[in-house]
């Protein structure tokens, strides 16, 4: 029997944006996936500086950006760790929740892959999920082929079957921070009660003493 797909997407998603709700959809669709879980991460390895939100608001808004989807979910396993997430041990933790019958897939942008070698243990983590990389607007297409010395053809083989061709969505939370730290109108790259949470919550005002991340 074929097995069930939960799909991970992970990031700091500070804040969530529709970019990230639509291609969760679509690589869903795409799948036919049961459950996406959305899980920020406490901070990312890889970036040199801390989300500008908190974890509960960060975690708050994604709750408010995916209410209404049926297969959508949150998860703070992350946020419950220290810092910094690795991504192995998160799919350990899903794979032992969910067993057997389920396989997992853990989400990413393409604008992740010239980076995934610097990820941790990254040979493990390609055999023990699914790690699917979507089409990212501003980026080129998916490809792996140029890293098969690095991870061997199995694994070069399994990433490209995983590559999802998800619309372009030209989005990104840095700009949606610097908009707002600008006092621009951003309301038409959030969900409306995330716009409502940053306001009510005063989160991404210009901050004279910060760098403009
Ligand atoms: P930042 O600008 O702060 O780096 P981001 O918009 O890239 O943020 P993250 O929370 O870092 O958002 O992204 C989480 C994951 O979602 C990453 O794997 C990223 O590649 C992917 N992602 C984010 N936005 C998009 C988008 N518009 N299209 C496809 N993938 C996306």
């Amino acid at each position: 029997m074929a097995l069930k797909k939960i799909i991970l997407f992970g990031g700091t998603f500070d804040p969530i944006h529709l970019g990230h709700t639509t291609v969760a959809a679509s690589t869903a669709e795409f799948l036919c996936a049961e459950k996406v879980i959305f899980i920020p991460a406490k901070r990312s390895p890889l970036k040199s500086f801390p989300p500008s939100a908190s974890d509960i608001d960060r975690l708050e808004m994604i709750k408010l950006a995916i209410a209404g989807h049926e297969i959508f979910e949150a998860s703070n396993c992350e946020l419950k760790r220290l810092a910094p997430s690795y991504t192995l041990e998160t799919v350990r933790q899903f794979q032992v929740e969910y067993g057997s019958e389920y396989s997992i897939y853990w989400l990413v942008g393409a604008d992740s892959i010239d980076e995934l070698s610097r990820w941790h243990e990254i040979t493990d983590l390609i055999d023990e999920c699914n790690l699917a990389v979507m089409y990212r607007a501003g980026f080129d297409k998916p490809d792996f082929t140029g890293y098969e010395e690095h991870w061997g053809r199995g694994r070069i083989e399994k990433l490209q079957r995983n590559i999802i061709p998800t619309p372009l969505i030209d989005i990104n939370s840095t700009d949606i921070r610097k908009g707002l730290a600008a006092g621009q109108d951003v309301a038409q790259v959030l969900h409306p009660s995330v716009v409502s949470y940053i306001h009510r919550h005063g989160l991404y005002k210009a901050n004279p003493t910060k760098s403009s991340d």
